[in-house]
């Protein structure tokens, strides 16, 4: 293997790099450790901005047929029924998709392997790099059936455990919250038991937060049963009761799965070793409350493909540092403090506190002006803007 650009990771971080990169005439392949598309239920809502790039690419409409657009979403109190609504609308002259849109971010790997493929680009699954080192002017990529890829631009897109960043010596800071999380899926029609729902939802209750958000053919709760052990949190009755104190039909509900996971806040110190890139979780972990993470990363490959096609094209490769500047920026200063804001507000964990959340957050609403600011911040649109101004 011999190109001007590798990427390792065939994650929607990795794909998007390549596509970006494929559809300006860079010669790429990329590599990914997995047999196939990872299966496990992930990101699932679709931030307007991302949806305005993945356009450029040729993949949003397919995207939007498939998926559930969401134009309202609110904050909840779970036992008084007492909900603020936030009407996405309220953007549209900032976005051309002024929705939230709620589809497993496997269906946009599929879209983007289609459309890479109709390009010719090469996609190695069960192709591991175990090591990469810069010689000369390129990299050498070790793969783990001892095969060396050769590339002049190598991007690490291969997830929170990253060989590139460990490579390029970009060791992750930050921290692991305590508490395991799960994430389960199921068809039980929680619009039909709660009045008012809509289809994305994070909410208060005196038992402990917890958030649907409904896919197009199912529900997806986020539940945060307070243990720290992972296969405890994941345990079948222990999620049937949690579901039970949301609707009491829905402890018996049909369950499709059940995802444990744990919540990190991390970040590379910079993206960029020489030849060695970072995007996507290789370069920054983030809590999933407000559905973050594999937007930003989408962004990331975004920013990089465009900067790093100017660079193959003649310009200073300096623009790659300004890459990891601008999206260093946006990971640490924006999109990690962000999520965990959302997720302490929905810890808030008496009534007197709830109710001041839902009362400010009234206020809000019911003020266009502000409402807007409020959804340019939580779509992304904002961050995007302030890394602009970063030099
Ligand atoms: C429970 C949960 C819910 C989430 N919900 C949301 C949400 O609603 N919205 C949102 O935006 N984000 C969400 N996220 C985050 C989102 O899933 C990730 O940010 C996103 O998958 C990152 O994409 P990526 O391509 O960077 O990495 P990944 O999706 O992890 O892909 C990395 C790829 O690299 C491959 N790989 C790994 N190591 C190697 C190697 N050494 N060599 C070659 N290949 C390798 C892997 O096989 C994988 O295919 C959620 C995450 C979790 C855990």
């Amino acid at each position: 293997m011999n190109v001007e650009v590798l990427v390792a990771g065939a994650g929607p971080v990795g794909l998007t790099a390549a596509l970006a990169l494929a559809s300006q005439g860079i010669d790429v392949a990329v590599v990914d450790a997995a047999d196939g598309v990872d299966p496990r239920m992930r990101a699932s809502t679709f931030h307007p901005p991302t949806l305005d790039m993945l356009e450029q690419l040729g993949v949003a409409d397919a995207l939007v047929d498939e998926g559930l657009k969401v134009r309202h979403w609110q904050l909840r109190h779970h036992d008084t029924g007492d909900h603020v609504d936030f009407d996405m609308q309220l953007i549209a002259g900032d976005t051309r998709h002024p929705y939230r849109l709620q589809l497993p971010q496997q269906v946009l790997c599929q879209h983007l392997l289609e459309a890479i493929d109709r390009i010719g680009v090469e996609v190695r699954f069960a192709a591991r790099l175990t090591a990469a080192r810069e010689y000369g002017h390129g990299v050498e990529a070790e793969l783990a059936d001892g095969e060396l890829g050769r590339c002049r631009w190598l991007i690490g897109a291969d997830g929170a455990h990253s060989a590139v960043r460990e490579s390029a010596g970009l060791n992750y800071g930050g921290k692991t919250y305590e508490h395991a999380s799960v994430l389960v899926a199921t068809p039980f029609p929680f619009h039909e038991y709660l009045d008012g729902l809509c289809d994305v939802s994070y909410c208060w209750s005196a038992q402990g937060p917890f958030s649907l958000m409904r896919q197009p053919t199912l529900w997806r709760a986020s539940l945060y049963p307070g243990v720290d052990d992972i296969e405890t949190a994941a345990d079948e009755d222990l999620v049937r009761s949690q579901l039970a104190r949301i609707v009491p039909e829905a402890g018996e509900a049909d369950l499709r799965s059940i995802s444990p996971y744990r919540v990190h806040e991390r970040s590379a110190p910079r993206f960029r070793n020489g030849r060695l890139l970072l995007a996507g979780d290789a370069a920054h972990l983030n809590v999933p409350s407000g559905g973050m993470g594999m937007n930003g990363g989408i962004h990331d490959a975004f920013n990089l493909a465009d900067k790093l096609t100017r660079v193959i094209n003649g310009a200073d490769d300096g623009l790659l540092d300004l890459y990891s500047r601008q999206r260093h920026f946006v990971a640490t200063r924006a999109v990690i403090p962000q999520a965990a804001a959302n997720r302490q507000r929905m810890a808030a964990d008496n009534r007197r506190e709830q109710e001041a959340h839902l009362n400010e957050h009234r206020v809000v609403a019911a003020d266009p002006e502000r409402c807007r600011e409020f959804l340019l911040r939580a779509s992304m649109i904002t961050g995007l803007e302030e890394a602009e101004r970063v030099e």
